[in-house]
């Protein structure tokens, strides 16, 4: 896999943080997800973490400088020089010329940028069923992938939890966002020549398995 960056873009619960983890342990890269900060900046009650929560109940977008700020600390640690995956970042136009610029300051190419695309009422049952280990951090749902036992994660039996944010009110908000504010992102990334679009209505490992074929070969 040549490009630096990769990018996970697509709607909530189209399954980008799923995908993401997979190509990370696969390549050894560090998967960098602005929701996972900014979840555990609230659950630590940091400044960051207070600045961020009414924005994330709200299911709306955080400022564009606290993500941006966010991200740029975290690529300049030593395990990002090898490449990194961004998940859920960026979410805006003004958030995808921060990459642009960062990716040239540190003379690197262009992402490369992985669309996942998803109906919408299978949107809605991945992100009502969502259920995430508060150890490991894997991703279940009660739909289509539930654990063995119920609550519990099959790799290290830590409790699995279902984000505040995955209620019907936030969903919907949060959708909305993402139209309004992150799907112009497609055309954006298009125009730069290295989208690729994911068909994200198949099965996880699916999907999986057609995204490490192709990253092997890109
Ligand atoms: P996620 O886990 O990616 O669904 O993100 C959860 C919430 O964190 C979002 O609904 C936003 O409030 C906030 N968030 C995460 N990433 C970003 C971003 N790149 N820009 C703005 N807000 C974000």
């Amino acid at each position: 896999m040549r490009a630096h960056a990769l990018i996970f873009l697509g709607a909530p619960g189209a399954g980008k943080g799923t995908q993401a983890r997979e190509v990370a342990t696969h390549f050894g890269i560090p998967q960098i997800s602005t929701g996972d900060i900014l979840r555990d900046a609230v659950k630590r009650e940091t400044k960051l973490g207070l600045a961020a929560k009414a924005k994330m109940e709200a299911g709306e977008l955080v400022p564009d400088e606290v993500v941006c700020g966010i991200v740029e600390e975290r690529v300049s640690e030593p395990d990002c020089r090898k490449g990194f995956i961004l998940d859920g970042f960026p979410r805006t136009i003004a958030q995808a010329k921060f990459v642009d610029q960062m990716l040239a300051a540190k003379g690197r190419g262009k992402p490369l940028v992985l669309d996942i695309d998803v109906g919408e009422d299978l949107l809605l049952k991945r992100l009502m069923g969502r259920q995430t280990c508060s150890v490991c951090g894997e991703i279940y749902n009660t739909y289509f992938n539930p654990p063995k036992v119920e609550g519990i994660c099959d790799k290290d039996g830590g409790k699995l939890l279902h984000r505040a944010d995955d209620n019907e009110a936030t969903i919907r908000q949060r959708l909305e966002a993402y139209h309004q504010q992150t799907q112009p992102l497609i055309e954006y990334y298009r125009g730069q020549g290295a989208l690729l679009a994911v068909d994200g209505n198949k099965e996880p490992h699916e999907i999986a398995k057609g995204l490490l074929d192709y990253l092997s070969r890109a």
